[in-house]
């Protein structure tokens, strides 16, 4: 029998960063600009802090992240002047949205900094992941810096709960503050994102949705992920989409919208009262590898071109050896070219236990 202490991988050594595809390798579907699937490169996730004040049983569990976790030292960091940099190369690429996350992003010092760096880039949509603790406190400045919206992690509205998953004692009543003030900053609209898991926070699932009915805000309601190698996952702890759904449906009518854009990562739903929308993420149980437009850049200059990564690839390397724009421009179209990733469809109980590297440090 496979113990869960066998199946943790040191963090540090998913850190290690894979060779570039030669130069070789970029012909045709380059000029396409879509990688070995068909997929365009649209969306950058990046990672600005590994650090986070929570630690979340399903993302950061404590006994793994403790005092002694090695986390990024400040020089490892990419500076602001870097990450702009590698969002202006990227935005030449074809993204058009990026996503500043974590860690928590908001616990970066001057974070305003960097977003007025990238709000500078034309044609440019900018958002943020945060779970909120610090947005009260920072939602005017960041909107005046130039962020367009945020989303917001919040698992439960029963206080209870909420300390339990986030194991750091917080409490919801702060995270609502934290929603209303970006809400009123005009960080709009707001998006909230709540991690389902079987037997934890299912039953504050229709009291979500109950409460943010009407409000303006969009929960979105995610399946639990095998992402990284600490946090235990088995299926049985995923409430399918479909599950959520319909507990939400027998007391709200719901019915299907269509996507905004090819590539959305939630399934839309709304009201059928008109009182606002939900979106739902099935990572899990409707993989959507086929449209993901995704990459993501970890804190200290990684690329991955999928959630579920085991090695990214050395872009700090080159930044910090002297490349040229044109010559990191080339090594993305190299690396998207390559990208075959489509995890969540091939995932299987035995997938589930490969070596990943871990959210708290790729970004969500
Ligand atoms: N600290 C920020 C926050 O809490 O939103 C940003 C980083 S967090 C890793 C980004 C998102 O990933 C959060 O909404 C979190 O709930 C989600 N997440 C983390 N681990 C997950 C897992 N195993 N399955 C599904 N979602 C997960």
């Amino acid at each position: 029998m496979t113990t869960k202490t066998e199946r943790i991988i040191p963090i540090a050594d998913g850190r290690r960063s894979k060779a570039l595809p030669d130069a070789g390798s970029l012909h045709a579907a380059d000029r396409a600009g879509t990688d070995a699937l068909g997929r365009h490169l649209r969306d950058l996730r990046i990672s600005v802090t590994d650090r986070c004040n929570f630690r979340c049983v399903y993302c950061m569990p404590r006994d793994k992240f403790g005092a002694d976790y090695p986390f990024l030292a400040r020089r490892e960091l990419l500076s602001f002047e870097e990450i702009a940099r590698l969002a202006r190369v990227f935005r030449g690429r074809g993204v058009e949205k990026v996503r500043l996350t974590g860690g928590e992003p908001l616990l970066r010092k001057d974070l305003e900094r960097l977003i007025g760096m990238l709000a500078a880039i034309p044609g440019l949509d900018m958002t943020l992941t945060t779970n909120g603790a610090l947005l009260a406190r920072k939602a005017r400045a960041l909107k005046s810096a130039g962020l367009q919206r945020v989303t917001v992690s919040l698992d439960s509205l029963d206080d209870a709960v909420f300390r339990a998953m986030n194991d750091a004692d917080f409490p919801v009543a702060e995270v609502l503050n934290g929603i209303e003030t970006a809400a009123a900053a005009g960080l709009t609209p707001v998006k909230i994102n709540m991690v389902v898991k079987r037997g934890v926070n299912e039953h504050s699932v229709v009291p979500m949705a109950r409460y943010f009915k009407g409000s303006g805000h969009i929960v979105r309601f995610i399946e639990y992920m095998d992402v990284g190698a600490t946090n235990g996952w088995c299926m049985d702890d995923v409430v399918p989409s479909a599950e959520l759904v319909r507990m939400i449906d027998a007391e709200m009518p719901l019915e299907l919208l269509d996507a905004n854009y090819p590539g959305e990562v939630a399934a839309r739903w709304r009201y059928r009262d008109g009182s606002g929308e939900i979106g739902v993420i099935s990572s899990v149980t409707q993989a959507f590898c086929s449209n993901c437009t995704r990459a993501r850049l970890s804190t200290e200059g990684m690329l991955y071109t999928c959630l579920f990564a085991g090695q990214g690839y050395d872009l700090r390397g080159l930044l910090r050896g002297g490349s040229s724009d044109e010559e990191i421009d080339a090594a993305i179209a190299r690396i998207w070219h390559a990208r075959a990733d489509r995890y969540s469809e091939i995932r299987t109980v035995e997938t589930a236990k490969s070596r990943k590297i871990e959210m708290s440090y790729i970004g969500g």
